[in-house]
């Protein structure tokens, strides 16, 4: 199959990675895939149907069972892509902080990120996709040419997160997403870096779109 085009946006929690995919989507008429967002569907449909998240059985058994399906919608000028669990999109479930602590427990189990890896390469037929999460460039679309990695300040991430009004421990989900055996949180080979302490969303996405037209341009 030809490598369709993948901006491929990975990084810390808190770091800008939807903010910045969403900008960059909306300017290049790509659509947005927020994997986070899958996981916290798996680890919310776990804890509404009484599965033990810190079981990795149970939790790939739940994932073998459950019924998904991907639609592509347009909202604002930005085209995403949703997972719906038994047509319902869990939009505002996924974003509690109860889900926030399960997700790390949902998200290391071996089968489940299996499962989400096949899922998320066949968002490809939507077209050229912005995706983000934390093992985009590295395990998902690894032979892509156009690779991001997203930090900053722990401070200024927790600052982030407590504007959104969630409070949650950063540093600790970062750890448990950098120390699993299964495709960990980590810069993958070729990645631009960029630590976007002190810059705008508008600066950081500039960037992100100069270096992408930039590696484009020297591949034609
Ligand atoms: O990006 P977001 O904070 O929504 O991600 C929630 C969690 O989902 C992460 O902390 C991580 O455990 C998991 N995740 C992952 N791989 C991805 C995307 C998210 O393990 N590609």
């Amino acid at each position: 199959m030809k490598t369709p085009i993948v901006i491929a946006i990975d990084g810390t929690s808190a770091s800008g990675k939807s903010t910045n995919a969403r900008l960059v989507a909306r300017k290049l008429g790509f659509v947005y895939v927020d994997t986070g967002a899958m996981y916290r569907t798996l680890a919310w449909y776990c804890l509404q149907h009484g599965v033990d998240v810190q079981d990795p059985k149970a939790v790939a058994e739940a994932c073998r069972r459950w019924k998904t399906t991907l639609e592509c919608v347009e909202q604002d000028g930005l085209r995403a892509v949703r997972l719906l669990v038994n047509g319902y999109y869990p939009e505002r479930e996924i974003r509690t902080a109860e889900t926030s602590a399960a997700v790390p427990h949902v998200a290391a189990v071996p089968k489940v990120r299996e499962w989400m890896k096949k899922t998320q390469r066949s968002c490809a037929r939507f077209g050229p996709l912005v995706m983000e999460g934390r093992d985009i460039g590295s395990n998902v679309f690894p032979d892509t040419d156009y690779k991001f990695y997203l930090d900053a300040s722990l401070a200024e991430r927790t600052r982030r997160r407590n504007a959104d009004g969630v409070q949650e421990n950063l540093a600790a989900r970062d750890q448990r997403d950098s120390q699993r055996s299964a495709a960990p949180l980590m810069v993958p080979l070729g990645a631009v870096v960029i630590d976007n302490s002190g810059e705008t969303p508008e600066q950081t996405s500039a960037r992100i779109i100069a270096e992408f037209e930039r590696r484009r341009g020297a591949r034609e």
